[in-house]
């Protein structure tokens, strides 16, 4: 997990998308720029493809409803607070404890590694709580 997954789970809060909608691409932006000033995000109610080597899986051709957020980096990082104070959880990890640290397209094997922000322990470090009162 990133920090999109906590941008996600805010603007699901915030605009309290339903359960069917689903985000399906960011990016950091400026593209041309080396430094992120915001994220974009996009998602719609997606329907899931029928046939082909894609069956079962969700797709968005044709949603009539994508809608496009913009993120700015600072907001984001007020996100990761709310989030970390809402749910108990570090923002980086989600609760996890663990972040991917590779990933295998060809097996599918994923490989993971301790959590740098949190060390494993899932808690939010003390810069958080702080930052909030
Ligand atoms: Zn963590």
């Amino acid at each position: 997990m990133s920090v999109i997954g906590v941008i996600e789970w805010s603007l699901r809060k915030k605009n309290q998308l339903p359960e069917t909608f689903k985000f399906c691409s960011w990016a950091c932006m400026p593209k041309e720029s080396r430094e992120t000033i915001y994220y974009e995000i996009k998602g719609g109610t997606p329907h899931t493809i029928k046939s082909g080597k894609n069956k079962g899986r969700d797709s968005w051709k044709g949603c009539q409803d994508i809608t496009t957020f913009f993120v700015p980096v600072h907001e984001a990082k007020e996100m990761a607070v709310e989030y970390e104070v809402e749910t108990g959880n570090c923002y980086v990890c989600q609760g996890e404890g663990k972040t991917v640290s590779g990933m295998n397209f060809v097996s599918g094997e994923v490989r993971y590694r301790e959590c740098s922000e949190c060390g494993g322990t899932c808690k939010p470090k003390e810069l958080f709580q702080g930052a909030t009162q």
